[in-house]
This record gives C-alpha cells, sequence and structure tokens, in this order.
C-alpha cells in the first residue's frame, strides 16, 4: 500500500471521472473523487439527459397532429413550462441520488467542494489538502461565449434548463449539435424560433447530404434558418433583445441563446503548480494512454478538447482504471464512433462521410436512399428520411452509414457495430431485412450512384 492517502484521486464526478472511480475502486484501488456542483456532471445535469427529455416534450406537438390522419381526434392542447421543468429536475435529483449510491457502494470517497492541484501528487479542496499517487482530471468544460457588444445579453446551454419562462421568441446562435438540437426543441415547443449559423451549411464535419437534407426538413418545423450572418451587436428594448446581424438585418427577441462551442475547464485548476501542458485551446495535452507530461496526473473527457461525448469519456475513464490498476494497459479506439443529434428529424451517423471516404480512399461506392416515412402516408406530413452507405469500392467494406429520419440514433447503434467488425456491403445485403421499418433499407439499397465524374460527363 502507498503511502498517498488515496491511490487515485479524480477530480471531477462527471462521465468519465465516475466511470473511473467505480472501475478503479472495483480493481482494489482507495479511489477518492471531487465534484464541486452535481454528481453526474454535464450529461446528466445540463447535457445528454435533460436535452434528450426536452426533445422528447417538444416531439408531441407532431405527435398530436399527426394522429389526426390516423383517425384521432386530439382535445385542445397546451404546453407547460414549469411543469415539464419541474418534472426534469425531479429525475435530475433521482439521477444525482443514483450516482452518489453507485460511487459510496464501490467505495469511492465522494469529497464535496472545488479541487485544485497543488503539486504532482497533492490536491487541495476546500482547505483540505490530500495526496494521491495518481491524480485525474476529468474536469470537462464550458460553453463558450461570443466577443460581441451585448453577448452578456445572451444565454448558453447551461442557463436553458433552468429558464423560468418558455421564450416566445428566441434566437439560436451557432451551427452544431447544440444549436440545431435547441433549436428544434423550442419549435417543437411552440416558441418562434430562428437559427443563425455564420457558414453556408450548419453541422460542418457530417455528410453533406444529409446536412442539405436536414436544412430541408427544419424550415418546415418552422424553424427559420439564416445561414451566412452573425450577430454583430445586441441591444436590450423595451419588448426584448434587438440583435444587429452581420448581413445588415436585424432581429428583436426574447432570448438569444449561444451555442459556439465549449472550451475546456482547466482555468484555476492549479496546472501551473502541477506542471502540466496545455494547448492553446486550455486542452489538457494527454498521451494514447491519457497520462499528461507529469507522469502522476492523467486526464480524460471534455478536458482534454478532442472527442466531446460521453460514450467516449466513459470509454477513457475504463481505459485509465483498467491501465492503472487493472494490469492492462489499456488505449481507446476512436475509429467509427457513432454518435447522433437529435435535431428533428434526428441524425445517426457512424464512419466516414462521403467527402472524407473520397480522401482516404480514392473510389468509393455511394448508395442512397430518400423516402416518405411509411408513418406519414396516413399523417400527411411532409417529412423525408434520408439514408447513404459510402463503400471502399476497393474493398467494399462499408465506410460510412448516415441517416436522417425517426430513429436514426437507435437505428445506427447497430449498424455501428457492423461497421466496427468490418462489414463489406456483401455482408449488408446478405442480412435479411426487418418489415416493414425504415432501416431496412440499409440492407436493401443495390443502385450505385453515379461517380460525380458520370454525372460531370452526362450533363
Ligand atoms: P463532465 O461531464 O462535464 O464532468 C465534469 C465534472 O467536473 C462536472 O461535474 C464539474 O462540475 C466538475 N468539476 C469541474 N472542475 C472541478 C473542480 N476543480 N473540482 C471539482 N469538480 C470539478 N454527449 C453525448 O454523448 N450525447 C448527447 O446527447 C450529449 N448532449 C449534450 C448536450 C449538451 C447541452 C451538452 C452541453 C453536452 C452534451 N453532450 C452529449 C456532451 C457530454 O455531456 C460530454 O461530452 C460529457 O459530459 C463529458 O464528460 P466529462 O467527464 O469529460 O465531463
Ligand atoms: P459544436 O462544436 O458542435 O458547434 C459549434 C458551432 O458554433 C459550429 O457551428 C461553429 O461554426 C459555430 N461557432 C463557433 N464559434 C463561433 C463564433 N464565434 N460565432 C458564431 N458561430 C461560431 O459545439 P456545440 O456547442 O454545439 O456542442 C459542443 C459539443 O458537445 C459538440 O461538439 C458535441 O461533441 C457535444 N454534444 C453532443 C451532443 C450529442 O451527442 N447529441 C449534443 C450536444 C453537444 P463552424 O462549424 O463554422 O466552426
Amino acid at each position: 500500500m502507498s503511502s498517498y492517502d488515496f491511490d487515485l484521486f479524480v477530480i471531477g464526478a462527471g462521465s468519465g471521472g465516475v466511470r473511473a472511480s467505480r472501475m478503479a475502486a472495483a480493481m482494489g484501488a482507495r479511489v477518492a473523487v471531487a465534484e464541486e456542483r452535481h454528481l453526474g456532471g454535464t450529461c446528466v445535469n445540463i447535457g445528454c439527459v435533460p436535452k434528450k427529455l426536452m426533445v422528447y416534450a417538444s416531439h408531441f406537438s407532431e405527435d398530436f397532429e399527426d394522429a389526426a390522419g390516423y383517425g384521432w381526434t386530439v382535445g385542445e392542447r397546451s404546453f407547460d413550462w414549469p411543469t415539464l421543468i419541474a418534472n426534469k429536475n425531479r429525475e435530475i435529483g433521482r439521477l444525482n441520488g443514483v450516482y452518489e449510491s453507485l460511487l459510496t457502494n464501490a467505495g469511492v470517497e465522494i469529497v464535496e467542494g472545488r479541487a485544485i492541484l497543488t503539486g504532482p501528487n497533492s490536491v487541495r479542496v476546500g482547505g483540505r489538502d490530500i495526496t494521491a499517487q495518481f491524480t485525474l482530471v476529468a474536469t470537462g468544460g464550458h460553453p463558450s461565449r461570443p466577443s460581441e457588444p451585448g453577448q452578456e445579453l445572451g444565454i448558453v446551454s447551461d442557463d436553458v434548463f433552468y429558464l423560468d419562462k418558455q421564450p416566445e421568441r428566441i434566437l439560436v446562435a451557432g451551427g452544431g449539435y447544440i444549436a440545431v438540437e435547441f433549436a428544434g426543441v423550442f419549435a417543437g415547443l411552440g416558441s418562434q424560433v430562428t437559427q443563425l449559423y455564420r457558414g453556408d451549411l450548419f453541422l460542418r464535419g457530417f455528410d453533406d447530404d444529409l446536412r442539405r437534407a436536414l436544412a430541408e426538413e427544419m424550415p418546415k418545423k418552422h424553424v427559420d434558418l439564416r445561414f451566412g450572418s452573425i450577430i454583430d451587436r445586441t441591444v436590450k428594448t423595451s419588448n426584448g433583445l434587438l440583435a444587429e446581424l452581420s448581413n445588415g438585418e436585424s432581429l428583436e427577441v426574447d432570448q438569444i441563446l449561444y451555442a459556439i462551442g465549449r472550451r475546456p475547464n482547466t482555468a484555476g485548476l492549479g496546472l501551473e503548480a502541477a506542471g502540466v501542458e496545455v494547448n492553446d485551446r486550455g486542452g489538457i495535452v494527454v498521451d494514447d494512454y491519457f497520462r499528461t507530461n507529469v507522469p502522476s496526473i492523467l486526464a480524460i473527457g471534455d478536458v482534454t478538447d478532442r472527442v466531446q461525448l460521453t460514450p467516449v469519456a466513459l470509454a477513457e475513464g475504463m481505459a485509465v482504471a483498467k491501465t492503472l490498476f487493472g494490469g492492462e494497459p489499456t488505449t481507446v479506439d476512436y475509429s467509427d464512433i457513432p454518435t447522433a443529434v437529435f435535431s428533428q428529424p434526428p441524425i445517426g451517423t457512424v464512419g466516414l462521410t462521403e467527402e472524407q471516404a473520397r480522401k482516404a480512399h480514392g473510389a468509393v461506392d455511394i448508395y442512397r436512399s430518400s423516402f416518405r416515412p411509411m408513418k406519414h402516408t396516413l399523417s400527411g406530413r411532409d417529412e423525408k428520411t434520408t439514408m447513404k452507405l459510402v463503400v471502399d469500392r476497393q474493398s467494399q467494406r462499408v465506410l460510412g452509414a448516415h441517416m436522417l429520419g425517426p430513429d436514426a440514433p437507435e437505428i445506427v447503434q447497430g449498424i455501428g457495430i457492423a461497421l466496427k467488425a468490418g462489414a463489406t456491403k456483401q455482408a449488408f445485403d446478405a442480412t435479411i431485412g426487418i418489415h416493414p421499418t425504415a432501416a431496412e433499407e440499409f440492407v436493401t439499397m443495390r443502385e450505385r450512384q453515379p461517380d460525380p465524374e458520370e454525372v460531370e460527363a452526362a450533363e
């Protein structure tokens, strides 16, 4: 047994920190975890979980409308924001308790308060000095704010979950996961929504066909999409907030939500005192085993400013526990990470986009399908599902699978296993579909799209 107070001290009880703590303790390590806010971190309190509950809440407006085509008469409808927030808070409170039990049952000591590093093997929490053989920094990140005048009048995603009142008019600035998801949430709940993105097309990094398809669907759901512009200045008016845009337009709304990316939580953490290296965005630099340049200090999750997803932070936490206390040095494979955007309709995606695949593999076969979901034959809703497979022409390995449509995140999770297993297009073709589903389209797409050169030559 080492002479330190603990074998592992974890800073931050979020997705990564909780997983690393529990697993290390299960492997016999003496572990403590410090948390300055709520157990469960961003995902449980102000991220994935409350966001998904709000997505569910917002979808009912369409569901009620769609019911009519199936013979239902739905009575008068109204939505009460405080009820949703109160019920959401109750569920999050329950989850906080679950996390507390998980940690204490595993034998992990929970230390309440803000921890700072005081050296390679020491931390301070609320005046208490604690030593540890290893310290794991899992402090996550926080929403970025822009620098334009009046930006302080806007809110960020942390605030959305605790608004007293639903904004009647909201401007969502940004074109990433959070902006797209909340534009859909507020539109579904009946707010008047404008989404502003600085580039030509939002969701940079996702497959272009899906980006374009979502940009066609969102306006049908009453999101006013405005690309190629940013907010120059915001001023308060007697009726709300007036945003002056870089394209010369101005817009009056009740709230402005900035969803323009997140930054690692490294400020004031004592990293300098401990000599830990950070990159120019403040992210902690780690090697394949999550070790910083100081051998006793490791870092995982959003604070490393790489892939900001809960399942990735979990995998990293698991890898650290195994490496330090399981006698099994473990890295994380970052290829083919499935991911979803809970837009409306949602996106599920895994592997390479067409553009990435062409760059990395040269010749690729593209299979694409766009259709009206069966549910909407009777509901009459004008909504299209888009599905796409990107296949390496030479090996016929499926390099990417992308979907925009109801249940896409649920469907693509399974397709992710196939990609991880190196499935070929022939393996997809040999799989019998489940009928009638949208998912079966992934195993029945047979018609290869013409190459861009073939299209050009034909024109
Ligand atoms: P976090 O979960 O952020 O945990 C860090 C913890 O450290 C926090 O609890 C913080 O209070 C604590 N802390 C920080 N500094 C200190 C200190 N000095 N002392 C003590 N405690 C400290 N990912 C998905 O996979 N799917 C989704 O649907 C999804 N939706 C999201 C929606 C939103 C609105 C946001 C903001 C994020 C979403 N994410 C989603 C991303 C996901 O939440 C993060 O990638 C994940 O939580 C990162 O885990 P982490 O352990 O690195 O950090
Ligand atoms: P993203 O990085 O996904 O998107 C940021 C967006 O803001 C981009 O469209 C970017 O434009 C734009 N932007 C950046 N800086 C500015 C600026 N100064 N002015 C105007 N626009 C700007 O960040 P999010 O905040 O949406 O989410 C953070 C991360 O959290 C995500 O990347 C994801 O990893 C995670 N997350 C995951 C979810 C999920 O799994 N469903 C849901 C929510 C969050 P450009 O593209 O031009 O750079």
